[in-house]
């Protein structure tokens, strides 16, 4: 029934917002936006399941946007999303499409000051965006009311089931009425999401663009494998490498963060980090200047796994592999959206190898092993034939060695195709916030750092290649001659 539809306009959407979407680049609805929109717009409770990064946002925020009467002074839609990150993008775009149709947004989030946002919601906004534990907060006090809340909308439901448990939720619709809307999303919604849905929706629309396919197609999925201590080196490496224009670097504890950010920026290699213990304004400030392009790579945490949409954001590193598939969903679903090219990288030791199998396995989807090898990115066959004729002594680096790994490797984001993967050249760009900087620019951080770790000068000699993994170099020792 999607198929034919063409515009917006088609699916009911005004000419308010179809000219907002245009001045945005947005002319035509994606499958999610076409199927979602019309059921939406006719008030039927929906549960919604695709892709990391396919528009679910707009499929729902256009139609309720245009189902507000910007002319009563009554909160009338309550968006719930798990994360401060994730809650402000939507209060970001609701103000954006809101804008034009007068209605007015506003976002409930922890961390900030509760007295100014107790004093705007004076003002009755329209459009009610917050974190479960604020809201709770604001619901118990009283100073939310959800009494002309016609439309609940749990983004990245799954991940709000999980934080707070079925019984959570339910106290958070209760004040909503009783024939509300009520509006299900993520990419992965489990058996636990779908049994609240048959408890708290009537005969819901149930949309899913190939909801067995979690993972967005235009994404390489690859691991490397190494030794714990050589995690760092690995991901200084991959990231010269594929030069990505910015870069989120997954960790799994909060408590090694900072320690992952030293190295980074001892590296050359622009850092921050994100994580829930920190204090409200830091993880803005700080996701906003990674949005801007102030630094290249972001250390997170899972908190910033769900729903974040940056742009340019053209590598995801698992520095430890994901939790579960699932986390490896939404993580790597930082990546790739929209249609775009993403990349996606685990490091892994060989004894977490099983966890890629399992995760390729489970998502019906190649995640592929992959060797640093002389600068290039090769697959274990082609390293093991590199090798081999670095054993019939042919050192001198073949011509296609870098752009053969590159397309090889298929998603290189970083469309810098000539650019030599020297260190020096990337170092220069690693640390400055143009990626325009002069190539030939040394590196001004720390240059004996990654001089000394470095392949520098080392490239013809594959042996001396320091960064390379244990079992690597010990293969490599016992196969190199020289
Ligand atoms: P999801 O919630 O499914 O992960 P988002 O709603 O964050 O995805 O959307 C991903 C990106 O696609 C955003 O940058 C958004 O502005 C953009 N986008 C949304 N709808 C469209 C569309 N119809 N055409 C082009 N880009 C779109
Ligand atoms: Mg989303």
């Amino acid at each position: 029934m999607t198929r034919d539809i063409e515009q917006f306009a088609q699916l009911g959407i005004g000419e308010a917002l179809t000219n907002a979407l245009l001045e945005y680049g947005i002319g035509k609805p994606s499958p999610i936006q076409a199927e979602a929109i019309p059921y939406i717009l006719e008030g039927r409770d929906v549960l919604a399941q695709s892709q990391t990064g396919t528009g679910k946002t707009l499929a729902y925020l256009l139609p309720l946007l245009q189902r507000i009467d910007p002319d009563k002074k009554e909160s009338q839609v309550l968006v719930i999303a798990p994360t401060q990150e994730l809650a402000m993008q939507i209060v970001r775009e609701g103000e954006k499409y809101g804008e034009p149709l007068g209605v007015s947004t506003i976002g409930l989030i922890g961390g900030a000051s509760a007295a100014r946002q107790v004093e705007k919601l004076r003002h009755r906004p329209h459009l009610v965006v917050g974190t479960p534990g604020r809201l709770r907060e604001l619901l118990s006090t009283r100073k939310l009311k959800l009494h002309e809340a016609r439309t609940v909308v749990l983004d990245e439901a799954d991940q709000i089931f999980q934080l707070g448990g079925a019984d959570d939720i339910r106290a958070l619709l209760k004040g909503s009425l009783r024939d509300r809307q009520l509006i299900f999303l993520s990419a992965t919604l489990g058996p636990d999401v779908r049994a609240l849905a048959d408890r708290e929706m009537r005969d819901p629309a149930d949309v899913g663009i190939e909801p067995e396919q979690k993972l967005a197609k235009t994404t390489q999925h690859l691991y490397f494998v190494c030794e714990e201590r050589d995690r760092i080196d690995i991901l200084r490496r991959v990231v010269r490498h594929y030069n990505p224009q910015r870069a989120i670097v997954f960790v799994n504890q909060a408590n090694t963060i900072a320690e992952v950010e030293a190295k980074l920026n001892h590296l050359g290699l622009a850092a921050r980090t994100l994580y829930g213990d920190a204090d409200k304004v830091t993880r803005a400030t700080v996701l906003s200047q990674f949005r801007s392009g102030k630094f290249r790579l972001l250390v997170a945490t899972d908190v910033a796994a769900r729903g974040l949409d940056i742009p340019g954001l053209e590598l995801v590193v698992h520095l430890d592999p994901a939790t579960d598939s699932e986390h490896y969903v939404h993580r790597a679903g930082r990546t790739g959206r929209m249609g775009r090219k993403g990349l996606s990288v685990s490091i892994v030791t060989d004894r977490q190898e099983f966890i890629m199998r399992k995760f390729s396995r489970e998502l019906e989807t190649k995640i592929e092993p992959r060797t640093l090898y002389d600068g290039a990115v090769l697959t274990p066959a082609e390293a093991e034939e590199r090798r081999s004729g670095a054993a019939r002594r042919t050192p001198k680096k073949s011509a296609g060695t870098s752009p053969a790994g590159r397309s090889e490797a298929g998603a290189s984001p970083a469309p810098q195709g000539g650019a030599s993967d020297s260190d020096a050249a990337s170092s220069a760009r690693g640390e400055s916030p143009q990626r325009s900087a002069a190539p030939g620019r040394t590196n001004p951080g720390k240059p004996a750092a990654s001089a000394g770790r470095g392949s520098k000068g080392g490239k013809k000699q594959p042996n001396k290649d320091k960064g390379a993994p244990k079992w690597l170099k010990d293969k490599r020792s016992s196969q190199d001659p020289s």
